[in-house]
């Protein structure tokens, strides 16, 4: 589907529990072509993407850019790339996990990306942004004149992210909230129209997150997991794992700055507020 001139976006898989809205990539160029991510390593997935470009009239799809080293986002590459012939290119594709790295072995030609590169896609520029938080190797990409974002899972069209690292993820929003964005294409859900007003939102909705949790440790010390229960009350318990592991980066942050405390009573660790 069009979504701007020479901006194409492909939906390759269906709704997961983890990933509503399923996943995206995106096909940007006009005569030579980016693809930026290129879903799950599955036959229909590299297939999708195959079939899209014979739409297009089968032109070159000189690189594939991704966005960071979830399988969802890259293990679409190696069928892709064996039909197409086009480069892989990731940052700190050095530090990847062995598996991933060796299940690219084959790969005939992968290139790193530094923060910061400008990809040229004819007279178009896409901008690598180094966004980590959701992980250490993230990217974003930014098609500079047309203003439109390419967040992969920093930014999700429906629901909010898993988050690694808090405290690197609150400044990669700062980061991307200053490239004033018209509208942001994500790794999974639908397009956002007012990207900088999404930006807000996910910067205010952690603000109250945090807020949230120093609200109750000045009750009294809490388990991760009251938290959780106390927060996620009216969320399907299912994701309350992956909650969990949003709150701990909540609390690894709030500790990084000396602002709470944790201390194991009866086998199980508390936080409570310094002071
Ligand atoms: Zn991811």
């Amino acid at each position: 589907m069009l979504i701007a001139p020479g901006v194409h976006v492909v939906h390759v898989s269906e709704e997961k529990l983890m990933h509503p809205g399923g996943t995206n990539v995106y096909l940007v160029g006009n005569g030579e072509w980016v693809l930026v991510d290129s879903g799950e390593d599955t036959e229909a997935v590299a297939g999708n993407i195959l079939d899209y470009l014979e739409g297009l009239g089968r032109p070159r799809l000189r690189e594939i850019v991704v966005t960071h080293s979830h399988a969802d986002h890259w293990g679409g590459a190696r069928r892709v790339g064996a039909a197409t012939g086009a480069t892989l290119r990731a940052y700190n594709f050095e530090a990847w996990d062995a598996e991933k790295r060796e299940a690219l072995r084959d790969y005939p030609n992968v290139r790193p990306l530094r923060d910061g590169e400008l990809i040229s896609i004819g007279a178009r520029g896409l901008r690598a942004v180094h966004t980590p938080g959701h992980s250490p190797e993230h990217l974003c990409y930014f098609l500079e004149d047309e203003g439109i974002l390419f967040s992969g899972d920093t930014i999700l069209g429906i629901g909010t992210t898993v988050i690694q690292d808090l405290g690197a993820y609150m400044t990669s929003l700062a980061k991307l909230l200053d490239l004033h964005p018209r509208s942001i294409c994500p790794g999974h859900g639908p397009v956002i129209e007012d990207g900088e007003a999404r930006i807000g939102e996910y910067i205010r909705h952690r603000e109250m997150r945090e807020r949230q949790i120093l609200g109750l440790l000045a009750e009294k010390p809490h388990t991760t997991r009251q938290i959780v229960k106390a927060l996620y009350a009216e969320v399907d318990r299912r994701l309350h794992k992956a909650a969990a592991r949003n709150v701990q980066t909540h609390l690894d942050k709030l500790l990084g700055e000396g602002r709470i405390k944790s201390r194991v009573r009866g086998g199980s660790r508390y936080f409570l507020l310094t002071s």
